[in-house]
């Protein structure tokens, strides 16, 4: 069975409340779908009960312009009425804005915002929970410690619930690493990036020395090479070698816990068995994993977004306590900052699927779900095409393709800033990996290319910017918060992102 038809079957059982609609396709019908949502929104009741579990999803980088590209073209893949798609979490009842500005920044990068949602405070960039009284290269251990504020996750340890965190990027990267490390830089992720001298510990030490409960219990994402030494091969890149200098292999020392098993390769992952005590790290790539598209290239194989929130869920649900589980889809913000929408947005609808999976696998009665972003990006959908459009293609008419102010046709999505600035009329297509592009010259060269028979729908396309930058960059505008379960309706206007943490601990009742 196709993973799209796997979001069929979920979202038929769990979007009840606002299912997408068929097309209308005269005013009664349009009335009588407007009147239809009025009564669902009638029907609601705010859950003011205790939650025993709470997850929280984050789209790195995405913000409601990619929401809104995504759900198209997850409904265009399905052939049905995309601009009257609905993503699985965007049937979730209650929403808000988040204000994402940092406490030095206006536009924010992922540590800080990451810190803002399991903390309950602002600080600075590049900060990993820790307040803004620590300098970015602070590397006394006791400075640290001293301001270091307490998350989510350690506190959920010490009441004795079960904790996860999953992300398709390093485990080690900012959204992640903010749920259990404490550093002034989000950049020390191995201890062979801390400057000469350092007394603190760096991301992936923290993980495995985690002093709260009985450590974190399931941690499913990339970023081998943090937790291998330099003198280690990879087992599944023997070309390349671990990042560590200290000549620690954590891999192996997270199997000195009770029952602890380690996982790198796709068997290993569908052989392991949900229903046995004792915690699980899987580390799937050197770096971060592939993105969805790419996935089923991957050499050893990787599980899905979508199947590492099963199995996450399957082990942590085990503990009677409930349980706190941080879900990441890390390289929406990676495509983007690649300024390529194709694998921004079918990373997002990889999301939703993990998103449907978590809704059929708890309760709204005793789980609260929040899905959100940490900041969004500078993606615009615009230019007037039909309802029904192709979304990756040129904005287009019932008469063909509209065009500039030079005659030349042009894409609905695009990028303030980026890698795609065409004015020398050059273009380039995105070749996956970070960084790396083909040249892919064409005739007819003006201030832009002449798209007429360009694939813009093809996975590697690299979408025009107006500001010529080798990284695209985050953008400064609010993304949505989107909740269900207890405490869900608290999730109401324009929140500050630190909000988010707060929301998490009353549902629990942590205070
Ligand atoms: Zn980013």
């Amino acid at each position: 069975m196709s993973r799209f038809l796997v979001f069929i079957a979920a979202s038929t059982l769990f979007t009840c409340c606002a299912p997408a609609f068929a097309q209308p396709t005269d005013a009664a019908g349009w009335f009588a779908q407007g009147r239809q949502t009025l009564e669902t929104l009638r029907a609601r009741t705010p859950n003011n009960g205790k939650a025993r579990n709470v997850i929280l999803f984050v789209g790195d980088g995405m913000g409601v312009s990619t929401v809104t590209a995504a759900r198209i073209l997850e409904g265009q893949q399905r052939q049905v009425d995309g601009e009257g798609n609905r993503l699985s979490f965007e049937t979730l009842p209650y929403l808000a804005h988040s204000v994402t500005a940092s406490a030095n920044q206006q536009t924010s990068d992922s540590a800080p915002t990451a810190t803002a949602m399991v903390t309950g405070i602002k600080t600075n960039d590049g900060a990993l929970s820790v307040s803004q009284a620590v300098a970015r290269n602070e590397a006394d251990a006791a400075v640290i410690a001293a301001n270091s504020v307490t998350t989510i996750l350690e506190q959920a340890e010490q009441r004795g619930m079960a904790t996860g965190v999953v992300s398709t990027a390093r485990i080690t990267h900012a959204t992640p690493a903010a749920n259990y490390a404490h550093i002034g830089n989000r950049d020390w992720e191995s201890d062979a990036q801390l400057p000469a001298g350092a007394t603190v510990k760096d991301i992936a030490r923290q993980l495995l020395e985690f002093p709260h409960g009985d450590g974190v219990d399931v941690v499913l994402g990339g970023g081998r090479s943090f937790f291998l030494p330099a003198q280690v091969q990879d087992p599944e890149y023997p070309e390349q070698a671990g990042k560590r200098s200290d000549g620690r292999d954590l891999t192996q020392e997270w199997l000195s816990k009770p029952g602890a098993r380690y996982v790198w390769n796709r068997a290993q992952f569908d052989a392991l068995d949900t229903s046995a005590d004792g915690p699980v790290l899987g580390l799937f790539e050197p770096s971060h994993m592939k993105f969805e598209v790419d996935r089923a290239g991957d050499g050893a194989g990787e599980p899905s977004l979508a199947e590492m929130t099963r199995t996450a869920i399957e082990l942590l649900q085990r503990n009677e306590n409930g349980y706190y589980l941080m879900v990441e889809a890390g390289r929406i913000d990676h495509a983007h900052h690649a300024g390529n929408a194709y694998r921004a947005l079918t990373d997002t609808i990889a999301l939703s699927e993990a998103v449907a999976v978590a809704r059929e696998m708890s309760s709204e009665d005793d789980t609260l779900i929040i899905v959100t972003a940490d900041h969004s990006h500078v993606f615009t959908l615009a230019g007037y095409p039909m309802r029904g459009n192709p979304i990756l293609g040129l904005a287009a008419t019932e008469a063909g393709p509209m065009k500039d102010a030079l005659g030349l046709p042009y894409t609905t999505l695009g990028y303030a800033n980026g890698p795609g600035y065409v004015a020398d009329g050059d273009r380039h297509e995105f070749t996956g990996v970070e960084g790396q592009y083909r040249e892919a010259d064409f005739p007819g060269e003006k201030s832009r290319p002449d798209l007429s028979a360009v694939a813009t729908t093809a996975p590697d396309y690299v979408q025009e910017s107006a500001v010529p930058m080798l990284n695209e960059t985050h953008a400064g505008e609010d993304v949505a918060i989107y909740a269900s379960g207890p405490k869900a309706h608290y999730v109401s206007g324009t929140l500050e992102q630190h909000v988010i943490y707060h929301l998490m601990a009353e549902a629990l009742e942590l205070r």
